[in-house]
């Protein structure tokens, strides 16, 4: 009884403050202070748990809003520290004590119905397409989120849907709200991907945003409420539910903690994310792409969902690819959800080291997979704004061109 009451915060119990989390956290490497590294931040944890610290103080609010939630700090982590579980705790009780601020507030109503996003998302397609973004581009706050839009373009086009035989089972297509306002294509890319692979794809109606962007803010209540309409839109259609977008790939396959019932643990047990189904067939082998290919391990497939080599594994039945793995690639790029819009400033600081790498790489890439929205936007805007040629792309829009070029599409 006493653990229910404590929540996340008996995640944190097993931190003996070593310090090895340190050199993996991004915010604590962009300022050098303790406060803003996974250590610091579980002791104001733990002094907000024991009340010596009130949830409206100003210090403690900044240094837990600056945290990415990225999870970087747990693999490190040689006592097995939730840090995340604790996070959202502490999260949730300053939400529940002072409320969400205006500017959060208003990001996260905008997800909470499907209108809304489908008509921003509209706005942001026709000004893609009209080659504006483009144009804007560039180093800049309003480049950059120029960028982050123009990096949604897909890297290649112009396929025919793919005949094969079912022989791996029916799996359902989660949509979510940025994917399928700004990354259809890649939902394109999945369907074929995995059709010619022997999966059956079918796309329910009904289905809202994951409510991801709401439990990392704290908003675990509007999480829930998302969570419930998917529930009822998914459960019992599948024998997989299948993500192509890491944060809502970790959203949904914590559903049963975050709603409690059976029905929402059984969908979390069924969610796959796409590298895992492709993994699991195989995948088949396709055509060579003739391009230099970086891998950067989002954070909430490898920290979050413990997938990593699944993705590699897709990458590799390129013809000729060996996917490289860059210094860091497996640190925060600072997207983090709506991060880059809370926190402009870090979430830029911390993008640094990731172009940083890329740009040191030798050779420089000619693309940067990485299979979550968030990260495809974000460093697609920095190489952009750094003046790269290096693009993005998810690792099944990699897989589904090879296959093009194998001849696979009708
Ligand atoms: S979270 Fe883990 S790695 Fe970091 S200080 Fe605590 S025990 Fe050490
Ligand atoms: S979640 Fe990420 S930003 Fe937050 S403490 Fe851990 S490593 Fe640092």
């Amino acid at each position: 009884m006493a653990d229910l009451a404590r929540g996340g915060f008996a995640a944190l119990d097993p931190c003996v403050h070593c310090g090895f989390c340190l050199p993996a956290c991004p915010t604590y490497l962009a300022t050098g202070d303790e406060s803003d590294s996974p250590r610091g931040r579980i002791l104001l944890m733990r002094a907000l748990e024991r009340g010596d610290l009130a949830p409206d103080d100003p210090a403690l609010a900044h240094h837990l809003d600056v945290c990415l939630g990225c999870r970087g700090c747990e693999p490190v982590c040689p006592s097995g520290v939730g840090y995340g579980h604790g996070l959202e705790e502490a999260r949730d009780r300053l939400v529940r004590r002072n409320g969400l601020p205006f500017r959060t507030r208003a990001v996260l109503r905008l997800f909470r119905h499907r209108w809304a996003w489908r008509t921003a998302f509209g706005i942001g397609r026709w000004i893609r397409g009209a080659g504006v973004a483009r144009a804007v581009a560039g180093p800049g706050r309003i480049g950059f989120l120029a960028g982050m839009l123009e990096a949604t373009r897909p890297s290649s086009d112009g396929h025919q849907p793919a005949s094969a035989a079912v022989t791996r089972g029916t799996v359902a297509l989660f949509r979510g709200c940025v994917m399928e306002g700004l990354f259809d294509h890649v939902h394109g890319a999945t369907r074929r991907t995995l059709e010619t692979n022997g999966y059956r794809v079918i796309e329910p109606e009904s289905q809202v945003c994951c409510g991801a962007l709401h439990a990392h803010a704290g908003d675990r209540e509007g999480a829930r409420a998302l969570g419930r309409v998917n529930l009822v839109a998914l459960i019992g259609r599948a024998d997989y539910i299948v993500v192509n977008s890491a944060g809502c790939g970790a959203l949904l396959k914590e559903l049963g903690p975050l709603l409690g019932t059976e029905e929402a643990a059984r969908l979390a047990a069924s969610t796959r994310d796409v590298t895992e189904l492709l993994a699991a067939a195989g995948p088949r082998p396709g055509a060579a792409i003739g391009k230099d290919v970086c891998y950067d391990a989002p954070c909430h497939l490898q920290h979050a969902q413990g997938v990593h080599r699944e993705a590699l594994q897709v990458l590799r039945a390129i013809e000729g690819l060996s996917p490289r793995l860059l210094p860091g690639f497996d640190r925060c790029c600072g997207a983090a959800g709506i991060y880059g819009v809370l926190q402009p400033e870090m979430s830029r600081a911390v993008l640094e080291a990731k172009i940083l790498a890329i740009a040191s790489a030798d050779p420089v890439p000619d693309l940067v997979a990485t299979g979550n929205p968030g990260c495809l936007m974000q460093i697609g805007a920095g190489l952009i704004a750094a003046g790269l040629p290096t693009t993005v792309a998810h690792p099944v829009e990699l897989l589904d061109w090879s296959y093009r070029n194998a001849g696979f599409y009708r």
